[in-house]
């Protein structure tokens, strides 16, 4: 009588555990799918190449990057390269947004522009580690679905324009930090003149189809003090630089 009780016990667990799965539905299951593959794309490609500062981690963990692309490339969105966004242009591979994120070296207060909105995704990654993020794209259909989809997913602290880049956001400057993610052979006066004393701009310095470097520059007395990080291969700058 005993083991015809256990047995009985045993089947009611597990119908039980097969209730609660079905239960869970494959939309759950999918969405878990997705933060375990953040969780190891942060482990694996991000901490594992050096970037520490755990709030850039947990930040990296916490963006669904899968809604940044299309359904087309969703299971490829946490795999360690860049994905196309539509109209020739790409979301960085993870861990650029990550290393440019932390070389940024935001404290949470800062207003931060940034050039080259793209998908929108590093604009979301940057939002929960400062206070306002100003975002300008080039391509207005970019600029348009990424405003829609910060805002369908509620970072209220990111603001989209369309425009060039070269010529900055002056109604919103002066800015604590810029972060550049379109490749560009210097960086124009406009945007140093709206960067604040003591700012910071990280950009690939390069010209197109050439490995540019990733620098990081301080403004120290009206003038830019440069780092050079690591070879970094970014889709160029358009517009006025052009014309230079
Ligand atoms: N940060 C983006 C990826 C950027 S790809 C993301 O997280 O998805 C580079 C982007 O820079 C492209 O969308 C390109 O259209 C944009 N771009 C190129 N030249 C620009 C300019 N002069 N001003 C603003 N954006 C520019």
């Amino acid at each position: 009588m005993k083991e015809v009780l256990f047995i009985f016990q045993i089947m009611i667990t597990f119908f039980g555990i097969m209730f609660f799965l079905n239960c869970a539905g494959p939309n759950t299951k999918r969405l878990n799918s997705y933060a375990a593959e953040r969780k190891d794309m942060v482990k694996n490609q991000i901490e594992a190449r050096g970037v520490s500062d755990k709030k850039v981690l947990s930040a990296m963990e916490k963006v669904p990057r899968h809604l940044f692309v299309s359904e087309q490339y969703r299971t490829e969105a946490y795999r360690d390269y860049p994905l196309p966004i539509g109209e020739g242009q790409t979301i960085s591979q993870p861990y650029i947004v990550a290393i440019m994120t932390e070389l940024a070296k935001l404290k949470g207060d800062e207003k931060v522009l940034e050039i080259g909105t793209g998908s929108g995704y590093q604009a979301a990654v940057l939002s929960l580690l400062c206070r306002e993020v100003y975002s300008i794209e080039y391509i207005e259909s970019l600029a348009k679905t990424a405003g829609q989809k910060l805002k369908e997913l509620g970072y209220k602290n990111v603001y989209v324009k369309n425009g060039d880049g070269f010529i900055g956001w002056t109604e919103a400057a002066p800015f604590d930090v810029i972060i550049i993610t379109c490749a560009l052979p210097y960086i124009p006066d406009s945007l140093v003149r709206q960067l604040k004393e003591q700012g910071r701009i990280v950009a690939p310095i390069g010209e197109e189809y050439e490995t540019q470097i990733l620098t990081i520059f301080e403004k120290t007395d009206n003038k830019l003090n440069e780092k050079e990080y690591e070879p970094v291969r970014f889709v160029p700058m358009k517009g006025e630089i052009k014309k230079e």
